[in-house]
């Protein structure tokens, strides 16, 4: 049924034109009649959104949009794809009939103004004049921030039935890309469980269970590497041929602060944004709090508690568009909650019990419901179309010059000299890293050519043929984010305080997390080739893949599934090996030898692990390994397998201030043990690992345990993000192989498959768990 609106939707759009055109010429007196026609979300959801304890199914989300599909000349549904778990991704086309007829005329406007290169001399101010103002809406990425699932509705159905002058203005200036949710799965995950738990001591509580198969929470964390199909479909059918002026992302944060976000972010600002994209989200911004505290909406809290800082988060500020982020706060789920005024308390950047600048005007406390949240993100939204389509032309303008400097004279702002481009030589150890560097890279529209003749970069000389990216392209500015190295600025609360937080992680250095060898080029840019067609995404292989001579167990706990598990299912499944998901039960069986060879424990909090799994199944871990089996414990799952098998293992962070030390989501550099066969693996030209939080070790009985990884004996290891106290890591283990019995016990201090991301350091995850045999 979806397939159908996704072949024509052109043609069916031109003939509803059609349609309300005569039904206007031959009707006209009662045209106001025709809204009446409009189908309600309560007709197709059988509740008003916003009704307490109410949760559509995704079934009936998507009824809805196809009804409005049917009903509406303004509106027309594509589907993009079947998600993870095979329900439809959709996405609707809200505009003016005329503009959803001559979509692909709008498009071509769009490119010509993104790129320079793509238009005639003089034709600028002409597709200014005719363009359209291109605003993609994401809701309901994260499924248990339910108001996302239901404001789209009321937002649609508004924008199908509205005639109000400022609705005109939004309809006729814009081209509306609705999302209703980033992550149907999740709505169906999380209102299952709602609806199941409804009356019991359970309602109001988010699911066991990841809400989205793979990342969870994480799938907003996923907007440069584009592992998951959700982010694929948005990205290949919406961003890239559209390159939106405008994203309006709708997430839903904690209960007892403001009542909404909106940007300004707080510092810091990933300095490769384009300082228009920063001025416009803050204007932009400030313009929706106007607007929604003029209408009488209190709680309304700006530069508060979101940075600007990682692309994961926001593929629209290194694509051309401003990022409106809203956080509207949450209920329980769709059951409401009473929040008195005095139990709100200081959010990050403000405190809800005091005015403020960016936070002008109290919520007085009280009821907080399901209700409210939908009405706060529909006012949000909607303030965002109105004041954004009052100045179109502006938009337009400042799109074009984007541009415009994008190909001019380099640095396109800021004092610092850029490099002229980054080679990429395709002599590589790892060639599948290489495949996926490009690929990922091309994904998120860099073009990337060969290079014509030799180039120097450093005191290395690569050979004509070698991939390159040139600074000056469309999104030049992007590649240098993911190519170079950051340096995060050094914030603290207050002079001498602890270090303030980062909203997200630091480092997003690509060849660092993948390991290729990439090279910065300084001086007069290379000679370079035409652009390098699309190269596919590489077919992951190890040892392991497709076999079934290891058997691995994955464990989770049943109470809470760890991202950190969903992202090491997603590494597996990408390189075909297989496994099986064990929980806490599995493990009190014991006899664990006879089902498995390896089990890894993603990381989680060693607590939560120690009290799910208790002692029988510590001992059964024991008893595994002393037998020949191999346990994996990632990150802080470390600590836990430590305490729980008594390994000769401290971990020399603990307890230790974070104005000491601290590093939120870092790259740092490790020597490699050679001699330990784990890391007969490791091509990385230059070896180093994720770190996030996490342990690092002092061996107790070098007889028993080797250190197969450590930080630099003197120096400072970070390569890219954020460090505090780098001497706390020196000398220190990152990664040791504690033998015991027939087996091993292999801790990792980092995340050796981190988001995904870390192609450099999965060889040490598939040697712990063995070759398979001959
Ligand atoms: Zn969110």
């Amino acid at each position: 049924m979806f397939a159908r609106h996704s072949t024509h939707p052109i043609s069916t759009a031109l003939a509803r034109v059609v349609a309300s055109a005569l039904v206007l010429c031959s009707t006209a007196p009662l045209a106001a009649q025709a809204p009446a026609e409009i189908p309600t979300p309560a007709s197709v959801l059988g509740f008003e959104p916003g009704a307490d304890r109410k949760l559509p199914t995704w079934k009936q989300v998507t009824d809805y949009f196809m009804a409005l599909d049917k009903a509406s000349p303004r509106v027309s549904v594509r589907t993009l794809g079947k998600t993870t778990l095979g329900r439809p991704f959709i996405v609707a086309f809200i505009s003016d009939p005329a503009t959803l007829a001559s979509l692909p005329r709008f498009q071509e406007i769009q490119r010509k103004l993104m790129d320079p290169r793509l238009r005639a001399a003089g034709e600028r101010d002409r597709l200014i004049a005719d363009g359209k103002l291109v605003v993609l809406i994401t809701s309901s990425i994260h499924s248990t921030e339910v108001g996302g699932i239901l404001t789209p509705l009321v937002l649609a159905e508004r924008l199908a039935k509205a005639e109000t002058p400022e609705a005109r203005q939004v309809l006729a200036n814009s081209i509306i890309m609705l999302v209703p949710s980033q992550n149907p799965d999740g709505v169906d995950i999380v209102g299952d469980h709602y609806r199941k738990t409804l009356g019991t001591p359970e309602e109001g509580n988010g699911p066991p269970d990841l809400y989205h198969h793979y990342t969870g929470h994480d799938n907003n964390r996923d907007w440069y590497a584009f592992t998951q199909l959700e982010t694929r479909y948005t990205v290949d059918s919406l961003y890239t041929p559209w390159d939106p002026q405008i994203n309006n992302d709708i997430h839903q944060q904690g209960s007892n602060a403001g009542r909404i976000f909106i940007p300004p972010y707080m510092d810091p600002v990933e300095p490769n944004i384009d300082p228009i994209l920063t001025a416009g989200t803050n204007s932009l911004g400030s313009a929706m709090s106007w607007r929604m505290i003029s209408d009488g909406f209190t709680g309304v809290a700006t530069n508060a508690s979101y940075d600007q800082w990682s692309p994961a988060r926001q593929y629209s500020l290194n694509h051309r568009g401003v990022r409106i982020l809203t956080e509207t706060a949450s209920a329980r789920l769709a059951t409401s909650m009473d929040m008195p005024f005095d139990r709100l308390g200081p959010g990050r950047g403000y405190d809800a019990r005091e005015v403020t600048w960016n936070y002008p005007v109290l919520w007085p406390g009280g009821k907080w419901g399901i209700g409210d949240i939908v009405k706060y993100q529909t006012a949000a939204s909607w303030a965002l179309l109105v004041e954004s389509a009052r100045d179109r032309q502006g938009w337009l303008e400042s799109y074009a010059q984007m541009g415009e400097r994008a190909l001019g004279a380099s640095p396109p702002w800021g004092k610092d000299a850029w490099p002229s481009a980054f080679v990429i030589p395709k002599a590589q150890a790892d060639t599948q890293a290489l495949q996926r560097l490009v690929w990922t890279l091309q994904h998120g529209q860099v073009e990337i050519r060969e290079t014509t003749a030799p180039v120097t970069a450093g005191d290395k000389s690569y050979p004509a043929g070698s991939y390159v990216v040139l600074s000056k392209q469309p999104f030049g500015a992007y590649a240098k984010a993911l190519l170079e190295r950051q340096h995060y600025p050094d914030l603290h609360e207050y002079p001498g305080g602890p270090p303030k937080r980062p909203y997200d992680v630091t480092a997003h250095t690509l060849p660092l997390l993948f390991g290729v060898e990439v090279a910065a080029v300084a001086g007069d840019a290379p000679a370079a080739g035409s652009i390098v067609k699309p190269i596919a995404e590489p077919k992951f292989t190890t040892a392991l893949s497709d076999a079934r001579a290891r058997r691995v167990a994955i464990f989770r706990t049943t109470a809470n599934e760890s991202m950190d598990d969903g992202w090491t299912r997603w590494v597996f499944d990408k390189y075909r090996v297989p496994f099986t998901q064990i929980t806490e039960k599995d493990l009190a069986a014991g006899s664990l030898n006879g089902k498995f060879d390896a089990i890894v424990i993603p990381d989680q909090p060693p607590q939560q692990l120690a009290r799910a799994i208790g002692d029988a199944g510590s001992a059964a871990l024991g008893a595994f390994v002393e037998g020949g089996g191999n346990v994996l414990a990632f990150n802080d799952a470390s600590l836990f397998a430590i305490d729980a098998m008594k390994l000769p293992v401290k971990n020399v962070l603990e307890g230790v201030k974070n104005t000491d030390f601290y590093a939120p989501g870092s790259i740092f550099g490790v020597e490699v043990n050679k001699s330990s066969p784990l890391a007969a693996g490791l091509t990385t030209p230059v070896p180093s690992v994720w770190f996030e939080d996490g342990p690092a070790f002092d061996i107790t009985d070098p007889a028993a345990a080797t250190a197969v990884l450590s930080y630099p004996a003197s120096g400072n290891a970070l390569l890219s993000g954020w460090l505090l106290g780098p001497q706390k890591l020196n000398g220190k283990a990152a990664m040791v192989d504690v033998k015991r019995g027939r087996g091993h016990v292999v801790l990792y201090g980092f995340r050796p498959q981190y988001r995904g991301q870390s192609n450099a350091t999965f060889p040490l995850i598939w040697a712990a768990i063995g070759k398979p045999a001959a």
